[in-house]
């Protein structure tokens, strides 16, 4: 089977299985997801959401979050890991929103990427999931099974997310990307497969007998 057909099938296939995939974060607005998603760093999205609601109630705009103390942001986001950095980027790009964007959430990958704590990861998420800017935000995971499919050779994350977008089209990335995560929990998790398990894998590569080992992100 040849790549493009591949990566035909495997759309196809998430198409089916998560026709209307939500977004995993909880969010009020572009600010509260920008938040969240600095948060999801290296954490699980279910501790992020444990969270979140007690940070946005002091502070869900910019605004009102530049006036938390950094302090108050660390004791409350701590569950989520690397807290005394998080902290201090969620408190520090409050005040830069206030301070050079109208309090708003710039939608601009160059702007956003320009914030403490935003890499172009988060800044991929914000602008697909705020403002429906087509991006292909890419993970360990979805580096992972991009590799297991065949649809990269996995060299690192940015060839990684240039390989996808030239294999699908741009109305599909915001939502294939949330597919792909969900895939990826539901059936194939970094461990505990030899890549013959799933109609993808089999239909892709009906003769492979071993592992298909991955490289890290
Ligand atoms: S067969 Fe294994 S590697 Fe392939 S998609 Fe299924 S779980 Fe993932």
């Amino acid at each position: 089977m040849k790549k493009t057909e591949r990566a035909e099938l495997v759309l196809k296939q998430l198409k089916k299985l998560y026709p209307n995939p939500p977004i995993p974060l909880d969010h009020t607005n572009s600010f509260t997801l920008l938040v969240a998603v600095l948060l999801s760093a290296q954490c699980t999205d279910e501790r992020v959401n444990q969270v979140t609601p007690a940070l946005f109630k002091l502070g869900s705009t910019p605004q009102k979050m530049a006036k938390v103390p950094v302090e108050k942001i660390l004791e409350i986001i701590r569950p989520c890991g690397l807290s005394p950095r998080k902290s201090k980027a969620i408190s520090e790009l409050s005040k830069i929103l206030v301070d050079q964007h109208e309090s708003q959430v710039p939608q601009s990958f160059e702007a956003l990427e320009a914030l403490p704590g935003v890499g172009h990861k988060t800044a991929s998420v914000v602008m697909a999931q705020a403002f429906g800017v087509p991006a292909f935000p890419v993970d360990t995971h979805i580096h992972r099974l991009a590799q297991r499919w065949g649809l990269t050779n996995g060299k690192n994350v940015k060839q990684t997310e240039a390989d996808l977008k030239k294999l699908f089209p741009p109305s599909t990335w915001n939502k294939l990307h949330l597919q792909i995560i969900f895939y990826g929990r539901e059936f194939c998790s970094a461990r505990g497969c030899d890549g013959t398990k799933c109609h993808i894998c089999r239909s892709c590569y009906p003769n492979r007998k071993k592992p298909k080992r991955t490289n890290k992100a």
